[in-house]
């Protein structure tokens, strides 16, 4: 029998060193995963396309002497993520962990959705996807080192849902995306590629969900075999689990983050 070993266990749920690619980060799950890779001694690299915002992200990291810096770009445009890639290899040298967390919805009845709007969903949450991951994937496999790429999906990308064409199937197309990418990359080049399909979590947009009044809070409370709504640490052990080297033999998956939400 193998026996374990203590220096794997005490450091494999570790990130320190490395370097993290955070998209989206400006949102609610990536600004909270882009200072929780800082937290933990990753060096940080955030990118969405508002500079300002990420300005004002590097600032407030930075005063945590957290490492980091930001790279202006849309992750549905090949050039402007050909543009990332090098930013961040120029700054730190290498990529070794990719979180995707940018999104988009506009819900709308297929009924009265155009086909141009339909389409800026699936660009913003299933092509941009794919721009990034291959990009970031090419720059792994040159580095020769492996890697750790965490997609954030939604639950909604395993159920339907009114007004949800756009929204339900990029995240849908997303899942099987990571699954396809891990029979692509994970053998032959070390990097594994999963993905985490939340519920809901809190942030600004979904404050008012949590209130116990609202219809909405009640009929989750009928479904959510954890009695509550997500909190951004709920999302933050994941992500980390699955950045880090405990989540090795883990790849291919879409891995539930909803408090059980699919279980009843
Ligand atoms: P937010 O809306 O808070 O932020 C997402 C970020 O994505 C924005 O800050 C924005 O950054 C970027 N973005 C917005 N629109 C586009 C677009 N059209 N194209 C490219 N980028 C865009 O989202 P969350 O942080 O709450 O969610 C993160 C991910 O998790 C998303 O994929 C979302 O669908 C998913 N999710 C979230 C849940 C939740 O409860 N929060 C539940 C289920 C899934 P910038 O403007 O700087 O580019």
């Amino acid at each position: 029998m193998v026996p374990v070993k203590k220096e794997f266990v005490n450091n494999m749920f570790s990130v320190e060193g490395k370097v993290a690619l955070v998209t989206g980060a400006t949102g609610a799950l990536g600004k909270v995963l882009a200072k929780a890779y800082g937290y933990a001694g990753a060096k940080v690299i955030m990118t969405g396309r508002s500079e300002g915002k990420l300005k004002e992200l590097e600032d407030e990291f930075k005063a945590e002497n957290i490492d980091c810096c930001y790279v202006v770009a849309d992750p549905a445009k090949e050039e402007d993520v050909q543009g990332l890639i090098k930013a961040s290899v120029e700054k730190y040298g290498e990529i070794n962990i990719l979180a995707v967390c940018h999104g988009y919805n506009k819900p709308q009845n297929i009924l009265e959705q155009s086909v141009a709007d339909w389409q800026y969903i699936m660009d913003a949450d299933c092509k941009s996807v794919y721009i990034v991951c291959k990009y970031v994937a090419q720059q792994m496999v040159d580095q020769g080192k492996g890697g750790k790429m965490v997609v954030v999906t939604s639950q909604r990308s395993k159920r339907g849902m009114a007004g949800y064409t756009g929204y339900c199937t990029s995240k849908g197309g997303a899942d099987l995306m990571v699954s396809s990418m891990a029979c692509d990359l994970t053998a032959k080049y070390g990097i594994n590629v999963n993905s985490i399909c939340p519920t809901v979590f809190r942030s600004e947009l979904t404050e008012w969900m949590f209130d116990p009044e609202s219809a909405v809070y009640q009929n989750f409370m009928k479904r959510e075999p954890i009695g509550r709504l997500a909190e951004p640490d709920d999302f933050v052990g994941f992500a980390l689990f699955l950045s880090s080297e405990a989540s090795n033999f883990m790849t291919g998956g879409n891995y539930d983050c909803s408090g059980g939400y699919l279980t009843c």
